[in-house]
């Protein structure tokens, strides 16, 4: 199962991919992880997609298809894949569809995750990741068992840098610019399965499933 999910930043997509990837045991390849762990081994990719990211903007398309394209020529994901933030432009989609043909594969659908502008602003507000398993909590929903520590590693609980509410609202507005054609552009081929997610997290889970069934 090739799997990709579109959806605006705090939409809700970690969450899922997270579920999705136990239940259709698929490795979850999120870009956004793969650039903030560079960006915390300081690597030479973490310090040129850092300059983008805390300012809200994309990473370069030829820095994020070489990184996914190699990435998914990876062993573990031969039987199939759950991409998680990638494609987020038309040239990335296009780069894909190369990169399935060289692999002799094709995407299975294309899950758009849906949540208005407003919810995003109140998610993100009060997202915070663990620093050492990327588990999410939201402040008020879905808050730690201890303040500040993950309930999973007890890894330390921080806030990300584009978190702010300045860069997330220019993270939507690139969003809505550069990604959101994407829904078309995978619609006209007949990819396209909308999910709301401004439910609880299990409701798109399920939704997700039944659509597969
Ligand atoms: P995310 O964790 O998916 O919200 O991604 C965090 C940030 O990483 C984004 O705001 C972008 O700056 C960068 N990023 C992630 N995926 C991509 C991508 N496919 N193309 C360009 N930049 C990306």
């Amino acid at each position: 199962m090739q799997l990709v999910l579109l959806g605006a930043p705090g939409s809700g997509k970690g969450t899922l991919a997270a579920d999705l990837k136990n239940i259709y045991d698929i490795p979850h390849i999120s870009t956004g992880d793969i650039f903030r762990r560079n960006i915390s081994n300081k690597t030479e990719l973490g310090l040129k997609a850092d300059a983008y990211i805390s300012k809200g903007q994309l990473v370069p398309d030829d820095i994020t298809i070489n990184m996914v394209a190699d990435r998914l020529s990876e062993p573990d994901c031969s039987e199939g894949f759950l991409l998680d933030g990638f494609p987020r432009t038309i040239p990335q989609a296009d780069a894909l569809n190369d990169i399935m043909k060289k692999l002799g594969r094709s995407l299975t659908a294309v899950i758009d995750v849906t949540i208005s502008d407003e919810l995003v602003l109140k998610r993100l507000t009060n997202r915070r990741v663990c620093s050492n398993c990327g588990l999410s909590y939201n402040l008020i929903s879905m808050p730690p068992k201890q303040d500040g520590i993950c309930d999973k590693c007890s890894g330390k609980i921080i806030q990300r840098k584009d978190d702010s509410e300045d860069t997330i609202k220019k993270r939507l507005e690139t969003y809505h610019k550069q990604t959101q054609p994407l829904v078309d552009y995978y619609r006209d081929i007949g990819l396209i399965f909308d999910v709301s997610n401004e439910g609880k997290p299990e409701e798109a889970v399920n939704k997700v499933r039944k659509y597969f069934e």
